[in-house]
């Protein structure tokens, strides 16, 4: 096999035979196709996108990279959730513990920010010393004893698409259906789940820029899960504004807990979250309809079982929830006032994601190193009525030069308009 002779075959829009799919990946993985080569590889699926023949192929590749857990199923019902990537998106921090609370095993394997979106395993690590990469047989002993644990991709775990998502963090090769398909199908298929809600983020702060891209997105998953024997429930929710009070790392982290101590979460937050959690909840049995899910979300919010269930997976995970506030104080600040009297007509939500990649919330290279103090706080949505010198934003981190270039991002992130 020709490397370039696959790359090129690719760029014309021709089938690949699913030995040359395979050899590719497998290759790549041992370092015998270069980063250049995958990166050619990957844009030219971004133009010409997979069969349906070749995705399957892709996809049960990054699953045999690695290993398939396997958990004893007549005894719980494992399932877990996953969104394609949004800004404030800290939803997965809530539902795993609340459905652990439920009765509901989640093993969580999560992911880094990819391109301008959010990523939770980047924001769990703001709690000190909490560990998010051990033996598969520990994570498998958390999620037996306390229902719920969330990880980051092992090496033992489609460490194929572990490799390939890197690149395309670095290559602007993310946006693609097929691609973003595999990879997030394959890992929930690699954590042994039998139910699966897939929150695909609709709007100008998503990958899925429109409800059509999103449509089609969710049929494929659809598809896949159902070769797999694996229950889904599709989502499609609003990426037009940030969700929730917060972005950024350790402040969405407090919103999450938060929203967990039942303390005035933010409706959209709260109502993303319990929709996903009502999906898991009516697969498993544990709820008839829509009404039942929500006695029982609420319930464990309003004991405390939620939050309880968060501290155990963070104990479980050696994390010190304690020393949390002290490694994500900000030493900066500034706060970001409306300039005119108006509504609060259109938020530009990639360009804030943008602005939470350069306060220090994200990788930008191999070598970045995270700011867990930074994020950006919202005091308003879009439809609010705004007076000139109101507070739209506060934005926060440790680095002022970073500080001062997102902040020149920022202003030119809203449209307010009678
Ligand atoms: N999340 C993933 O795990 N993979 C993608 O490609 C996009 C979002």
């Amino acid at each position: 096999m020709i490397p370039t002779d696959i790359i090129a075959k690719k760029r014309n829009g021709d089938e690949l035979e699913p030995n040359e799919l395979t050899s590719f990946i497998r290759k790549f993985l041992d370092n015998q196709i270069s980063d250049a080569q995958m990166s050619a590889f990957l844009m030219a699926i971004c133009f010409n996108g997979l069969t349906e023949r070749e995705l399957v192929i892709f996809m049960a590749e990054m699953i045999k990279s690695g290993k398939v857990l396997g958990f004893h199923q007549s005894e719980s019902f494992f399932a877990d959730k996953h969104s394609t990537g949004g800004i404030g998106d800290k939803t997965s921090l809530i539902l795993a513990p609340v459905m652990a609370a439920a009765g509901i095993k989640v093993p969580m394997i999560a992911g880094r920010g990819l391109e301008y979106t959010g990523g939770t395993i980047d924001k769990l690590e703001a709690i000190p010393d909490i560990n998010i990469s051990p033996p598969l047989n520990t994570f498998k002993n958390w999620v037996e004893r306390t229902g719920c644990a969330i990880i980051s991709q092992s090496k033992n775990i489609c460490p194929a698409d572990n490799k390939i998502y890197a690149l395309r963090n670095l290559t602007a090769t993310v946006p693609s259906i097929p691609l973003i398909c595999s990879s997030i199908m394959s890992k929930k298929i690699a954590e042994g789940i039998s139910g699966l809600v897939m929150d695909i983020k609709v709007g100008n702060g998503a990958f899925m820029k429109t409800k059509k891209k999103a449509s089609q997105l969710g049929t494929l998953m659809k598809k896949i899960a159902k070769s797999y024997n694996l229950k889904i429930d599709i989502i499609f929710s609003d990426m037009n504004q940030p969700l929730g009070r917060f972005a950024g790392l350790g402040c969405e982290i407090k919103e999450a807990i938060d929203c967990l101590k039942g303390d005035d979460g933010a409706k959209d937050l709260i109502d993303n979250t319990f929709e996903l959690c009502s999906s898991l909840l009516i697969q498993s049995g544990k709820a008839k309809n829509k009404e039942e899910s929500h006695q029982i979300f609420n319930k464990i919010i309003t004991s405390g079982r939620g939050f309880e269930c968060f501290e155990r997976m963070v104990y479980n995970q050696d994390g010190v929830l304690k020393k949390l506030d002290e490694n994500t104080s900000p030493k900066f600040e500034k706060i970001i006032k409306s300039d005119k009297n108006g509504t609060l007509r259109h938020m530009d939500t990639e360009k804030i994601g943008w602005s939470l990649v350069e306060l220090g919330c994200s990788q930008t290279s191999n070598t970045d190193k995270l700011d867990y103090t930074a994020g950006i706080e919202f005091f308003r949505k879009t439809g609010d009525v705004i007076k000139k010198g109101d507070p739209i934003f506060r934005v926060f981190n440790s680095n002022y030069k970073k500080l001062s270039s997102a902040q020149n991002f920022l202003s030119n992130t809203i449209v307010i308009k009678n």
